[in-house]
């Protein structure tokens, strides 16, 4: 197994003794020494900004910007760079949707109804219950079998008549990779009318994502679960709904025309982009779209399942831990929840945080999901490109020790 870990400055400044073992990634990611140099590039060499200077140096961080667009598209296989909107977040992608969409699909039906599944991170849950509610109408929530497996048969008679469904590609606690696929397949023969978004903030870092294949409508990412820089995201959607969606944010940047009487609006997408974008954040995505291809984005996939093997199969040995999620390692990504019997998640998270090792406890930002699954908290590790068999060893030394400590 490869280590890349020379790759990124932030494991090289510790003495051995010291050692960072992160294990948090699906909450941000560590960002590459190839990465911070793009940005820091920009502001060194050309800073400004961007569609509107007529000087050299605005001229080249436009067509950097316009650069990454593409550069965007070709990664996730959209048809074309208007189909891809910059935007702060997995979370503003949603909301943007979810106004904007909303706004257009203001007639809706009394019988239509809005579907969300209960493994949703609340930025795919949230927004769809207060649109549900703002419109008067019903909020459908998808079940998950005892394995963590989207119940597809449940869904299939839920979504009949629903307006949306909103929908994750990986489970931030569970793991799961839903069969995304197969599922818009046959939702599509159900229900030819419905919207399909994909919130696809734990799949796009870590395995190969094509929004035409998937066939969805919308699909959603942040850039700094990808080793890029945090404040940019990335908003897909087809180019015929965008081009019937109402603008989200009104400004500079924005508009084709404006009098005193009216405005009209540029085309998707920066219809959609009111104000200076984050334009170190988008050059930060380019370069970090750059080092995750050099590798190779099966190479990626099959670093993390490896880890997760090993995880795994010693988690499994432990007493007392529960693991959540697919028992098969080939449905799930890099990303365990657990808990251990007679120890708050927080405890956990706390002896291991006093050894240099990073890990995640409580909701993950998903209530409904810890509630379906009968808990309040977990714990939860994540992996990415930069770990190696050895940080999962040290995390299990430490499991060992927060046995020891509480006695259990
Ligand atoms: N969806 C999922 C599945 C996530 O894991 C996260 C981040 N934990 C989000 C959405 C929200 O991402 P962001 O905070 O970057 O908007």
């Amino acid at each position: 197994m490869k280590n890349y870990k020379n790759d990124f400055p932030i494991f090289n400044q510790n003495s051995k003794d010291k050692q960072l073992v992160y294990l948090d990634s699906a909450a941000t990611s560590q960002k590459p020494r190839a990465v911070l140099d793009a940005m820091d590039e920009y502001y060194k060499n050309y800073n400004s900004n961007v569609r509107r200077g007529l000087y050299p140096i605005a001229e080249i961080a436009t067509q950097k910007v316009e650069e990454v667009r593409n550069q965007v598209a070709r990664f996730i296989n959209a048809r074309d760079a208007s189909e891809i909107i910059f935007v702060r977040n997995s979370t503003e992608a949603i909301n943007l949707v979810m106004n904007t969409w909303g706004d257009m699909s203001i007639d809706m039906a009394m019988d239509d109804v809005i579907v969300a599944t209960i493994m949703e991170h609340h930025s795919n849950f949230v927004p769809w219950q207060f649109l549900a509610q703002y419109k008067e109408t019903a909020f459908v929530v998808i079940d998950i079998t005892g394995e963590g497996y989207i119940d597809v048969d449940g869904m299939y008679k839920k979504i009949k008549n629903a307006k949306i469904l909103a929908i994750t590609h990986v489970s931030n606690v569970l793991g799961t990779i839903n069969p995304i696929k197969e599922i818009i397949k046959k939702i599509r023969i159900v229900n030819p009318n419905i919207t399909i978004l994909i919130d696809g903030a734990q799949a796009v870092p870590h395995m190969k994502v094509d929004v035409q294949d998937l066939d969805c409508d919308f699909y959603v990412f942040s850039g700094h679960k990808m080793i890029a820089a945090t404040g940019i995201g990335v908003l897909y959607g087809k180019k015929k709904l965008l081009e019937e969606m109402p603008p989200f944010l009104f400004g500079g940047e924005m508009i084709r025309e404006v009098t005193v009487e009216q405005t009209t609006f540029a085309n998707a997408p920066f219809k959609f982009e009111a104000g200076t974008p984050d334009i170190a954040g988008i050059i930060s995505l380019g370069a970090a779209i750059d080092y995750l291809e050099d590798i190779g984005m099966e190479i990626v996939k099959n670093h993390e399942k490896e880890l997760l093997e090993h995880a795994f199969s010693q988690m499994e040995k432990i007493n007392g831990l529960t693991l959540y999620g697919p028992k098969d390692i080939k449905d799930r990504s890099g990303v365990i929840s657990f808990n251990i019997k007679g120890v708050h998640a927080h405890d956990i998270a706390q002896v291991l945080g006093d050894m240099n090792i990073c890990i995640r406890a409580g909701h993950h930002c998903a209530m409904p999901l810890h509630k379906h699954l009968g808990i309040v908290a977990s714990a939860r590790i994540s992996v990415y490109i930069y770990n190696t068999k050895e940080d999962i060893d040290l995390f299990i030394s430490g499991l060992k020790k927060v046995k020891e400590i509480f006695k259990v």
